[in-house]
């Protein structure tokens, strides 16, 4: 008579999936006035429009291609 020791391995919780992945609040981009839709801020020239730049300090990003656009200006 063999005992059989051990074997009882538990499967570890998964731990919940934390997503950093933000979501675009896309209505804050827009301001509707009367029948006209303005858009805010600037679109990615390389996405085309529906797609936004984030605003930083001194420049401007897309998360969607990584464009990026700084806003310094030149000064001569
Ligand atoms: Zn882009």
């Amino acid at each position: 008579m063999g005992k059989k020791k051990g074997g009882g391995e538990k499967k570890g919780k998964r731990p919940p999936s934390k997503s950093k992945h933000k979501k675009i609040q896309i209505w804050n981009k827009y301001e509707v006035s009367g029948k006209e839709v303005k858009r805010k801020g600037e679109s990615c020239p390389r996405c085309g429009i529906g797609t936004f730049l984030a605003n930083h300090k001194n420049r401007k990003t897309c998360g969607k291609c990584g464009y990026s656009e700084s806003m310094v200006k030149k000064e001569e």
